[in-house]
């Protein structure tokens, strides 16, 4: 045995004696594949019998959707309509939100799924899993970019029916002094943010950090770490998180919180899903909600190169001086044809306040006529926070920011924004991120961001997410998101640059529907330059949920310093590695598909 394998069998037998109660069988960590089910050693139709008895008959066989379109053309066109209502595909096993991303993947069906209701179905899941060394995969509400809510050959842990919503006054995590008790909501691992908001906010008058998307399930949200329109004030899901029901490797059912398995804790908080167990549920602070939050809308064209240039600058100089801080987040994008689109959020302003601080912006655009002119007239509006997830509100009031789910059988009530429509059901070709230091606000280095922006704009479009960066946001906020797994660079960024692309619904082979490949690799290229060129002036890191399927030492970019930690918190948890995803914390041991140890 060579000096190598001999620590890594003693460094995980010292994790497995450490773990109170764990049960699991310490394989040797020999090389080893995962079955499929043209092998022999796949499970029998009686133990699949067993395992379905063992969850309450909440065992399904798994099939794709989109075979459809091996029946009939209008059955395909009609399921390529459904693809594009996200209600509609969460409730499918055997799809995800997202379809795949030209030379990275494309969605493919489990065999089986357990469409857990409990605990206990997901430990019996877990535990089937791991002792017939099957493939796991875990899906919430399927929006992960990436890929890692899907497996072919593999048993799917589906948490779509665990959707419980418990509003607490006062909850006190297990094991901590009950001096702690505050307001927080419990939500089971199955809930889309919709359903927290709707509880919190429209109905509880509260508000809790979730993401902006109203379809994204919360655990794999919160595992992400986890971005809302107004994470600029609240800071990121992850630092919400109180307390996490979670099963484990070894197929316990435990609590994770700040007193009880603190470090299992922590790498839940933005340590990425499906990597350390199944989470239940989570608990998650609540916080006083604003009378108001508002928006602000317009898109303006500059008529030359020179003209782009100058309202860059001007943007940063304005940013720096008027938005800076924690009431404005979401969206500004630039784009090669010298659109600048401005769509963001506001915290704590009325219509008037709000105006205001834009004054002297568009009064700079107006001044310069022959050089800019606006899409149309700029909307600042703002209304009371209490009704920002009220579909009834929305629909009487703003009725194009939504998307109703008309769908029949649908609940009253769930919408998805109209700005989250394009990405239901597509076909990426590239997604990149990077975090942008606030000192690129400084003024010694205005002017090279500025440059940055307008080189990087004419490679490919990209947004700056500032909800997204959170220097600015107040002091405990920040705090706070230091006390995740996160990247800590996401603390000393003003924003999230973004650039991406897709193209959809579509699918590969499926004739009309078709992703265009070519189109796709052009794209990655164009996208990959435009991110390089803010690379270059110092931006680094990448959010994990919205980053790059072939993201260069991503174990940095996604987590910074914080990967050995996590790293070692694996390793105790989950030391065969049964929880699998493409560069999880981990993943560096197994084959790209997650079949074959390769250490
Ligand atoms: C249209 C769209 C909009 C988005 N908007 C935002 C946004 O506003 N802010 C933001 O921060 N992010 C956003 N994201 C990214 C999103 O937050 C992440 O992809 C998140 O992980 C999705 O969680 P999910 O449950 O919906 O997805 P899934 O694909 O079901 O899960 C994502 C990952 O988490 C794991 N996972 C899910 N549930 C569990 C569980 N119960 N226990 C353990 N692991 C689990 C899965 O295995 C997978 O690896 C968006 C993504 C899309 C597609």
């Amino acid at each position: 045995m060579n000096r190598r394998r001999l620590l890594a069998l003693s460094a995980s037998a010292a994790a497995l004696s450490l773990l109170p109660g764990m049960r699991l069988t310490a394989r040797a960590a020999s090389v080893f594949r995962r079955r499929r089910p043209t092998e022999r050693n796949w499970p029998s139709r009686a133990e699949w019998a067993g395992l379905n008895r063992a969850t309450g008959g909440n065992l399904l066989a798994i099939e794709s959707p989109l075979e459809a379109c091996n029946a009939s053309q209008s059955a395909c066109d009609a399921v390529f309509d459904d693809l594009k209502n996200p209600y509609w595909i969460g409730d499918q096993p055997g799809v995800t939100q997202t379809l795949g991303w030209v030379d990275a993947w494309q969605t493919q069906p489990s065999i089986y799924a357990v469409a857990a209701t409990s605990a206990a179905d997901v430990a019996a899941a877990v535990d089937f899993a791991r002792d017939n060394d099957l493939r796991l995969v875990v899906k919430g509400g399927g929006h992960s970019y990436l890929g890692t809510s899907n497996a072919p050959d593999s048993l799917l842990i589906w948490t779509r029916r665990m959707n419980d919503v418990v509003l607490h006054d006062s909850f006190t995590p297990k094991g901590c002094a009950a001096t702690e008790g505050e307001a927080a909501v419990t939500l089971g691992a199955g809930c889309m943010w919709l359903q927290a908001y709707d509880a919190v906010t429209t109905k509880g008058g509260k508000y809790v950090q979730g993401g902006g998307c109203t379809t994204v399930g919360v655990a794999g949200l919160v595992q992400s770490g986890g971005f809302g329109s107004f994470s600029k004030h609240y800071g990121s899901a992850a630092s919400s998180l109180l307390e996490a029901e979670v099963v484990t490797a070894d197929g316990h059912i435990r609590i994770a919180n700040a007193c009880t398995n603190s470090d299992l804790f922590w790498a839940l908080k933005g340590g990425g899903g499906g990597t350390f167990g199944v989470v239940t549920k989570i608990t998650l602070r609540l916080h006083p909600l604003p009378d108001f939050f508002g928006g602000v809308d317009f898109r303006v064209k500059a008529a030359s190169d020179d003209a782009f240039k100058r309202l860059i600058g001007a943007f940063i100089e304005f940013y720096a001086a008027h938005l800076f801080g924690d009431r404005w987040g979401e969206q500004v994008s630039f784009r090669g044809d010298y659109t600048m689109n401005v769509g963001m959020v506001s915290y704590g302003y009325d219509t008037q306040a709000a105006k205001d601080v834009w004054k002297p912006f568009l009064a700079w655009i107006a001044q310069r006529s022959a050089d800019y002119a606006l899409a149309y007239d700029p909307v600042i509006v703002s209304g009371p926070a209490q009704r920002l997830w009220d579909a009834a509100f929305l629909q009487k009031n703003i009725p194009s920011s939504i998307d109703v789910n008309t769908a029949a059988g649908a609940p009253p009530g769930e919408f998805w924004w109209s700005g989250d429509a394009d990405q239901v059901g597509q076909y990426l070709d590239a997604y990149e991120s990077v975090w942008l230091p606030a000192t690129l606000l400084q003024p010694a280095h205005r002017g090279a961001l500025s440059d940055a922006f307008f080189r990087a704009s004419q490679s490919w479009g990209f947004s700056l997410h500032f909800n997204k960066g959170l220097a600015g946001a107040p002091p405990e906020a920040v705090a706070a998101a230091r006390n995740t797994a996160t990247n800590p660079a996401v603390c000393d960024a003003f924003a999230l640059a973004i650039s991406a692309a897709g193209q959809g619904p579509s699918y590969p082979r499926i004739a009309g529907h078709e992703p265009d490949t070519v189109k796709g690799r052009r794209r990655r290229t164009a996208i990959h330059d435009c991110v390089n060129v803010l690379r270059s002036i110092g931006a680094a890191g990448s959010y994990v949920s919205e980053s790059d399927y072939f993201e260069a030492d991503w174990q940095r970019s996604y987590w910074g310093d914080n990967y050995n930690r996590l790293a070692q918190i694996k390793r105790r948890y989950d030391p065969t590695g049964l929880f699998f995803t493409h560069h999880g914390v981990g993943s560096e041991r197994w084959s790209a598909d997650g079949f074959t140890r390769l250490s």
